[in-house]
């Protein structure tokens, strides 16, 4: 594949902000250092681009079943719309068959994304059923370079839906295999209480997702996994914080020295729960769970990623069309397939909201697409960072292009964009993936197939490590 050096660009990690040329060869990067000598390397102009590390999404939902039907997305084009962000490693939730094991988990998904993925991708597995043959299956994943796996406290009713003494048990085996945990924490048996009763009500618009799933049953599970992985003194990821009050659970955690990761994700910054409550259907596009959120939420999340309490921006990228897939709830709020699509949108997201308001810095930027995303997921230094050695994932990002978000100009496979309209300023102009040309000025160039599965080893990083 060669050399290939990118000059005269500004490096942006975690840590600041620096001129630098940085030399790739074959897929890995040799040296970082001013004024670098091409000797013989192809040169890429990076000048007034900022050179940051590819970024990680450790949260997206790639042809994946739920209620009845399977996500628009499938492994092509949900990459397709990651690289076109910027994203050049994706975690995607394998899921556990009620009747299979763990490792077949593994296997399906990886038929899912061979041949396929544009994007480097590892497993996290969703446990679906938590058996004595299933509990006794966990400390394996690790051989497998699985380092995760992800337990629902909500979907009452559903395989999905799993109880406190499973969850922590999960915790205890999880800590002694070296596994991490993550938490889908919104509390599934209130949830299912308050939707039964607005559907006798006869309540069945798209905003009575939110209504039947307010701040609290959030706030209330994810403090009760956190007391639990207290009490199996194991590591915790809660994942996708929508609001304020779950954030509490987080900081008090932090507060008295707990590990506790927790993510938040772009849906909670770009949209409310006014998208929900649209005219009309108009709402289900903007159905996800945890739900959209009064505006007032977001500054408190926004300081949340200030101070560290939030260290990761993934996306929860889980696309269905609005004709036929979120039309199954045109009668009934609660058959509407739940998500988003997102993995495009992350980072432009991120920067225009954040960064270019002066919320967040782009260090921080950098973190929480990518640097941290690597230390939680099990990836670092091999992804996260430039430095040598390290895989030649590089986003050249434009702080001065502007896209404004149209169905037509997404890269992924999904009949709206709930982003219709949104102007971003500032996004990927190049993207490269080990070291190869995977899109660049609006185009998707990677070839389908090209993106490899990474083996991920779960060290847990300290507080401090992945607060910036
Ligand atoms: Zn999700």
């Amino acid at each position: 594949m060669g050399k290939l050096l990118f000059s005269g660009g500004t490096i942006v990690t975690s840590d600041g902000s620096f001129r630098a040329d940085v030399l790739v060869e074959d897929e890995k990067i040799v040296s970082v250092g001013t004024d670098l000598f091409p000797d013989g390397a192809e040169v890429v102009d990076a000048s007034g681009k900022l050179v940051m590390p590819g970024f990680i999404d450790g949260h997206t939902h790639m042809d994946m079943p739920f209620g009845g039907t399977v996500t628009a997305d499938d492994w092509a084009t949900g990459t397709e719309a990651a690289v076109a962000g910027g994203t050049t490693t994706i975690v995607d939730f394998s899921l556990q068959d009620v009747e299979g094991t763990l490792a077949e988990a593994i296997e399906e998904w990886e038929k899912k994304a061979e041949g396929r993925a544009v994007t480097d991708y590892g497993f996290h597995v969703a446990i679906t059923n938590l058996t004595e043959e299933i509990k006794a299956e966990i400390p394996s994943l690790v051989q497998k370079g699985v380092s995760s796996v992800k337990i629902f406290m909500a979907y009452k009713g559903t395989p999905l839906y799993t109880e406190d003494e499973d969850l922590f048990e999960a915790m205890q085996i999880a800590r002694e295999a070296g596994i991490l945990v993550m938490v889908h924490a919104e509390n599934g048996d209130v949830i299912a209480k308050l939707t039964g009763q607005a559907l006798a009500r006869d309540e069945t618009a798209p905003c009575f997702h939110a209504l039947t799933r307010p701040p609290e049953v959030e706030a209330e599970a994810t403090g009760r996994a956190i007391r639990l992985a207290q009490v199996a003194n194991t590591p915790l990821l809660v994942v996708h914080v929508s609001c304020a009050a779950a954030l509490e659970e987080v900081h008090r955690a932090h507060e008295r020295g707990q590990t506790v990761y927790a993510e938040t994700c772009p849906q909670y910054f770009a949209f409310s729960y006014a998208d929900l409550a649209r005219e009309g259907f108009e709402g289900a596009k903007y159905v996800c769970s945890p739900p959209l959120r009064d505006e007032w939420n977001r500054e408190p999340l926004w300081n949340g990623m200030r101070v560290g309490d939030l260290q990761i921006f993934g996306s929860d990228h889980c696309s269905f069309n609005y004709r036929g897939q979120k039309e199954l709830g045109i009668d009934d709020f609660s058959r509407i397939p739940n998500g988003l699509p997102g993995a495009e949108e992350r980072a432009m997201t991120l920067w225009t909201l954040g960064v270019n308001e002066g919320r967040i810095s782009e260090g921080q930027f950098v973190a929480l697409l990518s640097t941290n995303q690597a230390k939680i997921h099990g990836m670092y230094p091999r992804k996260g960072t430039l430095v040598p050695g390290a895989d030649a994932d590089i986003v050249l990002w434009d702080p001065e292009l502007e896209t404004t978000a149209t169905v037509e100009n997404r890269h992924g496979n999904v009949d709206y964009t709930p982003y219709e309209g949104m102007i971003f300023e500032g996004g990927p102009a190049a993207v490269y993936v080990r070291g190869k040309l995977a899109y660049s000025d609006g185009e998707v160039v990677a070839e389908r197939g090209s993106g490899r599965f990474v083996e991920r080893k779960f060290i847990s990083p300290s507080m401090r490590s992945v607060m910036v």
